[in-house]
């Protein structure tokens, strides 16, 4: 039936009035309002707004809700939160509120030992997808060696997509984006530096021990396999010809890497990030 139908719209009113006032009929108005405290640890105060930073929140709410929808009413995307503790004990994302709580939830990296078997993330990813805005940090991780879907014009379904189909980790700074209901793996550096976030991505997901430094393209993100200098000669400069008898060609996109002038300084940024992360 159309909105415009006068009878739909009568129908529809009566029922809503019904609704209020017949207790047997579940609505927010039937339940007594209660009371959360939110307590959170480690750095997950950063999702809060900026002036409102603290550790802990209450809340008061009218109907059962899930602790995910609890945890990100306050900012916090629930990939970012890998422990939950309701009133002490550990819970799932679907557990559902229903009544005064102390609610404690925890990023990666930190919490309580005894819980390690309650953890909600997933445990190691190293394949990533980027956001359009993470330019830099998909080309530091490129250099890296690791699996970095990007595209600056992507939009937010093709981002979720590209996650989904290929198992992929979401890195992006906009929360909203990590709130998404099939986001299961991701994470929002804090830091607007490119540097800072690559050490960031290599801590929260434990990949100290995966560097492959300088064996994947950073324009396509295929891999690079080392090639005779014969079969790539008709390609170089002059003195490239001269001064480099090692090179890399790309299986995607045919680009030719060698150790040329930048080099040094890229090894002197690995380090520090390595360094960094240690
Ligand atoms: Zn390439």
């Amino acid at each position: 039936m159309s909105l415009s139908d006068p009878a739909s719209s009568w129908d529809g009113l009566a029922q809503l009035r019904s609704s209020t006032l017949t207790p047997k009929r579940e609505s927010w108005i039937d339940v007594n309002p209660f009371t959360v405290r939110l307590d959170l640890h480690g750095d997950l105060d950063f999702f809060l707004r900026s002036g409102a930073r603290r550790r802990s929140i209450e809340r008061s709410l009218g109907e059962k809700t899930s602790v995910k929808d609890v945890i990100e009413s306050c900012g916090v995307p629930h990939p970012e939160v890998d422990l939950i503790l309701v009133n002490g004990q550990p819970v799932d994302f679907d557990y559902a509120i229903t009544g005064d709580a102390d609610i404690e939830f925890y990023p990666v990296g930190t919490g309580i030992p005894q819980f390690k078997k309650q953890r909600l993330q997933t445990a190691t990813i190293s394949r990533f997808v980027a956001d359009g805005h993470l330019g830099k940090l998909a080309r530091d991780l490129r250099l890296l060696g690791f699996d970095i879907a990007y595209d600056p014009h992507a939009e937010d379904r093709q981002l979720l997509t590209v996650m989904k189909r290929e198992n992929r980790g979401l890195l992006t700074r906009d929360r909203r984006l990590l709130m998404h209901a099939v986001v299961e793996t991701g994470y929002c550096p804090r830091s607007q530096n490119a540097d800072d976030q690559t050490v960031e991505v290599i801590r929260r997901f434990d990949l100290l021990h995966s560097l492959a430094p300088f064996t994947r393209c950073l324009r396509c993100n295929a891999p690079l396999r080392k090639v005779p200098k014969a079969e790539v000669i008709e390609r170089l400069e002059p003195l490239t010809k001269i001064y480099y008898e090692q090179f890399r060609r790309c299986t995607g996109c045919g680009q030719i890497y060698w150790a040329g002038s930048h080099f040094s300084k890229l090894q002197k940024r690995l380090e520090k990030i390595r360094a960094n992360c240690a």
